[in-house]
């Protein structure tokens, strides 16, 4: 066993989980909330960092306990200025986070799960299966690792989205646990708003995620006009077909400030003709969406291809000729491969 694993990571608990364990060792609950301070909002990065305590409960939490960021075992940097990161985590498996620095703000991309069960077409991480649920503290743990190495400081613009490896839907009670931590004002401090989790469409879980009480924004990966295209490019949907997603997106308690974002991957000659535009708009007419359109980053062993531009930007006119507000998102890190739905832990860089 790895050495690491045989100490608790403290990263990933909450305040009353950490209240317990300081009241576990004898001391008062309060020493909980320091530790929850001092990891989350001072981002102490080992148990002598946590220097309010006293020196006694330090040693006595080293016995079992540890604060464990993953290990960076490589970064691959763009030429944009994001940066891909390859993380290592204590069974050895492996997951990525990517850093995109823009002028007013920062986007990390972080990852759900190592590897992915869905099998969608297009999708590198589908290469890999699926390996395992991520844990909450590794969901902080990706936070919190790029943060301190870009320093990026509390109380800046960030946004986070859960579109890296994995189907966040799939491990809900650890995204969920995370983000509580990531968005208290007294955690880790990220602006709700600014944390969107991403999802192929698993319907009972969307319906679990709109009761959470701490919940982020939601996208859903439309990526296609009809069933009999939909379920070739995502299996999922022969579960989950069309009618029953939008039907949950009918019902969905959206917040005065909110809309649901439709990312629609577009695939040259697959799903990117005039009329796809003309469904994708019927199917989202009565809905409050936005839709994100991602030309498609291709890579080796996946035959699919982007659409010209002009195809782009005339599938974007015919959706918000219909007023449905739709974005071109040209993704970053292409030189990395750490665009949209490229990550795949083969250390490549193009
Ligand atoms: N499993 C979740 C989150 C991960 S994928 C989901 O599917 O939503 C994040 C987004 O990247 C999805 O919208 C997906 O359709 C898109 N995507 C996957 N592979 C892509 C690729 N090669 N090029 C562009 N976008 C891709």
């Amino acid at each position: 066993m790895n050495l690491q694993e045989q100490y608790e990571n403290l990263l990933g608990l909450n305040l009353q989980e950490l209240e317990n364990l300081a009241a576990g060792f004898g001391q008062p609950r309060y020493r909980g909330r320091q530790i929850y301070h001092g990891i989350y909002v001072r981002r102490a990065r080992d148990l002598a960092a946590l220097s309010d305590l006293s020196r006694e409960f330090r040693s006595a939490l080293a016995s079992h306990h540890s604060i464990a960021y993953p290990k960076v075992e490589r970064e691959f940097a763009s030429h944009d200025g994001s940066v891909r990161y390859l993380f290592r985590l204590p069974d050895d498996n492996r997951v990525e986070t990517v850093y995109m620095p823009e002028e007013d703000r920062t986007t990390l991309c972080l990852s759900s799960q190592v590897g992915c069960a869905l099998d969608c077409r297009f999708c590198f991480t589908a290469l890999l299966g699926a390996r395992r649920n991520l844990t909450a503290g590794e969901i902080i743990g990706q936070v919190l690792a790029v943060t301190t190495a870009q320093n990026v400081p509390r109380g800046a613009r960030l946004n986070l989205v859960f579109m890296g490896m994995g189907e966040p839907m799939l491990n809900l009670p650890q995204v969920t646990s995370a983000v509580a931590i990531l968005a208290d004002p007294k955690g880790v401090g990220v602006t709700l708003r600014r944390i969107t989790v991403s999802t192929v469409g698993i319907v009972p879980r969307i319906e679990e995620f709109a009761q959470i009480s701490v919940r982020p924004k939601l996208a859903i990966s439309l990526n296609a006009s009809n069933d009999q295209q939909r379920s070739a490019l995502m299996p999922i949907n022969q579960k989950y077909p069309l009618a029953d997603l939008l039907r949950v997106c009918r019902a969905y308690p959206l917040r005065p400030w909110e809309h649901i974002t439709f990312e629609y991957v577009l695939l040259d000659g697959v799903n990117d003709s005039d009329e796809d535009a003309r469904r994708v708009a019927d199917l989202l007419r009565d809905l409050r969406a936005k839709v994100n359109l991602i030309p498609y980053n291709s890579g080796p062993n996946l035959p699919y291809r982007a659409p010209r531009f002009e195809r782009v930007v005339a599938f974007q006119k015919i959706l918000t000729d219909r007023r449905i507000p739709t974005f071109i998102r040209i993704s970053r890190g292409q030189d990395i491969f750490a665009a949209c739905g490229q990550l795949s832990l083969e250390g490549q860089v193009a």
